[in-house]
């Protein structure tokens, strides 16, 4: 298997794939170990994960710049990235105590009611690699604090990150059975659903989702499905500062290069404020520095995955086809790496697949709409529900759009944004279940009522 660097096709790595009795080792040794790991107190695991945490900081130059080698992330986002894993953790490890306490709930004829939770049990964690840390942050900290063990599939594209983070937790102490990183592609994936684990917590695409809900249907164990979007950002002709509100939708939509999961994907402005909107918006994107993801001014560096570059070709095309201007960008850069221009698409509708299917990449098309009946009907005509955002002075005329929006998570005047305080839930083929804020603590135990008559 080999690791390639997309900004140089250079190899970085060639490493040795699991196979499927190793996968069963390493699930028979994770079944063998969990226990004892449950039964340690709780706070003792938070220090073990506080510990992974400290040495996550101290290593985070070095650890940017593999995760920059291998996905192509320009530097300072990688180091954004680690930042951002570390203030997740730090919200786990805060607040696991307190929503896994066993608590007496209720008293009723001489019979207490009291609540606990215990650990799933042995889980996988398949994960994509446009934000390694993160989302794999997602699911690792609050199921081992949980009390389970974990197999870890990183996506083949972020292996080395992936081999990192099993590193520092060993440090840190969590037992090497009880955090086991699976390497390889899909197929390893795949050898995951056949085994009998307790639990499949999955980032990736709408595709593969439904086909590892269906693989691993029958089993009836919990799984958590974080999938992709075409989010929305609606602009309404209330706005104060156009140049403003443009310049949050080209950072929604070009950072990471397009490849986030909340990424800004279409764009809708009412036709009083369209043509000024565009025009900030254009020449916010020249803005942009496309380049080696290593030079801290680089804002694009290349794309992770070469299939991509034709996928969105394919979709720039097909919107030309149909009666789009190109406004800026449309194609890939010749030479090493697998660049593609900025690329912004106008007089766009929804009959084109750069409105309906997920882009992941720095494309973008911008549609004028009438008024905002007519946005919220384009917004919500998706299969995806990740997010949506509104941008405008009204609050309540913009919380009625957002109240209408079949979205898990609505932006009033900011976009691709997360919190670990609120849960993260797609709706519709974005998803199911949801990781972070206390429902992503909970996802990874099961509760347990006890009713309890004393005797006398
Ligand atoms: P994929 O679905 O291609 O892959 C995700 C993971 O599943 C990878 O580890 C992949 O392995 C593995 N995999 C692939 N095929 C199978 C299979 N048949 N059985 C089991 N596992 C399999 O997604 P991407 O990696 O391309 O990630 C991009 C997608 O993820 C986008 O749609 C994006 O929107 C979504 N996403 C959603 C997030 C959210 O929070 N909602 C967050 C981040 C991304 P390998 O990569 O090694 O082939």
């Amino acid at each position: 298997m080999r690791i390639i660097n997309p900004a140089t096709e250079d190899i970085l790595a060639t490493l040795n794939p699991d196979t499927r009795a190793s996968i069963q080792n390493k699930f028979d040794a994770a079944r063998a170990s969990q226990k004892q790991w449950a039964e340690l107190a709780l706070k003792e695991r938070i220090s073990c994960l506080a510990s992974f945490s400290g040495y996550l900081e101290k290593n985070a130059e070095e650890l940017s710049r593999i995760l920059t080698s291998e996905v192509g992330k320009p530097i300072k986002e990688s180091q954004n990235e680690i930042r951002g894993a570390l203030s997740r953790i730090r919200y786990f490890l805060d607040h696991s105590e307190k929503y896994l306490a066993e608590t007496r709930v209720h008293e009723s004829g001489g019979v207490i009611e009291v609540l606990s939770f215990e650990p799933l049990g042995v889980v996988a964690n398949i994960s994509a690699w446009n934000y390694p840390y993160l989302v794999a942050m997602n699911v690792i900290i609050p199921a081992l604090v949980g009390g389970n063990a974990v197999l870890y599939k990183p996506s083949e594209h972020a292996t080395l990150t992936g081999l990192e983070i099993a590193n520092l937790l060993h440090r840190a102490g969590v037992p090497a059975a009880v955090f086991q990183t699976v390497v390889g592609s899909g197929e390893q994936g795949q050898m995951l659903c056949d085994l009998t684990l307790d639990g499949y917590f999955f980032t990736g695409s709408c595709k593969t989702g439904l086909n590892i809900a269906k693989a691993i249907a029958h089993k009836l164990v919990p799984v958590g499905l974080e999938l992709g979007g075409k989010d929305p950002l609606y602009v309404m002709d209330d706005v104060t500062d156009v140049a403003h509100a443009a310049a949050a939708a080209v950072e929604g939509s070009f950072y990471n290069n397009g490849q986030s999961c909340c990424a800004v994907e279409r764009i809708y402005v009412h036709e009083k404020i369209h043509d000024e909107f565009v025009q900030n918006f254009l020449s916010e994107v020249k803005k942009l520095r496309t380049g080696d993801p290593l030079d801290p001014k680089t804002t694009q560096g290349p794309l992770t995955r070469e299939a991509q570059l034709d996928m969105l070709e394919n979709q720039v095309g097909d919107a030309l086809n149909r009666g789009a201007t190109l406004a800026l960008g449309g194609k890939r850069l010749k030479g090493r790496g697998y660049y593609f221009e900025p690329t912004v698409l106008l007089d766009v509708n929804h009959n084109m697949l750069v409105m309906r299917e997920e882009s992941f990449g720095p494309v973008i098309g911008i549609m004028k709409v009438s008024d905002d009946t007519a946005a919220l009907k384009l917004m919500n005509d998706t299969e995806y529900g990740l997010t949506a955002a509104v941008y405008g002075t009204n609050e309540s005329r913009a919380k009625k759009i957002m109240s209408e929006i079949h979205a898990g998570t609505v932006y009033f005047n900011c976009c691709d944004r997360v919190s670990p305080y609120l849960p993260w839930s797609g709706r519709k083929h974005s998803g199911m279940g949801s990781t972070l804020s206390h429902l992503g603590i909970l996802a990874f135990v099961r509760p347990k009522g006890w009713h309890i008559r004393g005797v006398k």
